[in-house]
């Protein structure tokens, strides 16, 4: 089983309105809740591409409770085992308004319930015991008030000491914190890449992090693709047009491949064209943890990988 973490997961209300207007009344045309959170998009994308996957964190409260009851739905495209760890606080909601107009969305983010320290011992006993049966582990996303900053670094080494392959996509001193604690692989995107490096030269960030500790580096650069620096070898990989759409969750959808790739036992080259076609195909679905299948089958074939020369 594939584990993913979401240590700040939400309830995502997305509401469309035919024209949003500061200081104005709104009639919404349509409500949509889904889960919400990194990992659980890492878990639906891996779900539809046929593994079996279970989601950890934290779900508190009557948010918690719909966050959940979403989770079981979701079912269509494969089922997304649920250990999502109870606590007090209500989970957080992350609300969205579509302006049908501009087809743009202004967005509102709570910062999520404050986690107790018995509460995260409670989440580390959890995840210890997940890690038994865990193939690889994505670890994804912001922390919620009351989780300690050092937090990424601990989920590390546990998952090293199981020897379970560990990929750690978050951003900031969290980041930091986790890379420390020399994680499998990360997959910092080119903003995350530049605020922790100081550098926008993506290929100079890059070998940066790896010699801060991070075995491999998927650095995603939006439409340009991907660059990787591992241990096999260092490419670039790109899909073969730019397609226009939803970003939101692509660089989710690049982790459900690299991990789906790791436990297939595939080369990185190949996991690299999948994760750059899929992401892809992600931009053309219309919400983060869903992709376009026929895009991604399309794109797949013509997803070009090159080897790309590193300083020694
Ligand atoms: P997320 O919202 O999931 O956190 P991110 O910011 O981490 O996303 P990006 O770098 O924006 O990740 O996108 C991830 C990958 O998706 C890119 O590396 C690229 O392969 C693909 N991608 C993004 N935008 C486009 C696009 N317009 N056309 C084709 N592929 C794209
Ligand atoms: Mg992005
Ligand atoms: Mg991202």
């Amino acid at each position: 089983m594939i584990l993913t973490v979401t240590l700040n997961a939400a309830l995502d209300i997305t509401y469309r309105v035919p024209r949003l207007e500061p200081r104005s009344s709104h009639r919404v045309r349509e409500v949509v809740e889904r889960p919400g959170g990194k990992g659980l998009n890492v878990s639906r994308v891996l779900a539809a591409l046929g593994h079996e996957t279970l989601v950890t964190g934290f779900a508190g409260g009557p948010s918690g409770e719909r966050l959940r009851t979403l989770l079981a739905e979701v079912t269509e495209e494969g089922p997304v085992g649920d250990a999502l760890v109870p606590v007090a606080g209500n989970t957080r909601r992350t609300v969205g308004v579509v302006d049908e107009a501009a087809g743009d969305a202004t967005r509102f983010n709570e910062p999520g319930p404050q986690i107790t320290p018995a509460e995260w011992d409670r989440f580390l006993e959890t995840y210890d015991g997940l890690l038994h049966d865990a193939t690889a582990v994505a670890l994804c996303g912001s922390l919620p008030p009351g989780v300690p900053v050092g937090a990424y670094g601990t989920l590390v080494r546990a998952a090293r000491a199981a020897g379970v392959p560990v990929l750690l996509d978050t951003s900031g001193e969290p980041l930091v914190r986790g890379l420390a604690a020399r994680p499998d692989a990360v997959k910092p995107n080119a903003g995350e890449l530049a605020a922790i490096t100081g550098t926008t030269e993506p290929l100079r960030a890059a070998e940066q992090v790896r010699r801060r500790g991070a075995h491999a580096v998927v650095a995603s650069l939006g439409a340009d693709g991907l660059l990787a620096l591992t241990p096999d070898g260092s490419w670039r990989a790109e899909p073969p047009r730019r397609l226009a759409g939803n970003p939101t969750g692509a660089g989710d959808s690049v982790v459900a491949a690299l991990l789906a790739g790791l436990v297939e036992g595939l080369p990185w080259p190949d996991r690299l064209a999948r994760a750059a076609a899929l992401s892809a195909a992600t931009v053309r679905a219309p919400a983060a943890g869903e992709f376009d299948r026929a895009v991604y089958e399309e794109l797949l074939p013509g997803t070009k990988v090159t080897a790309q020369l590193v300083a020694a």
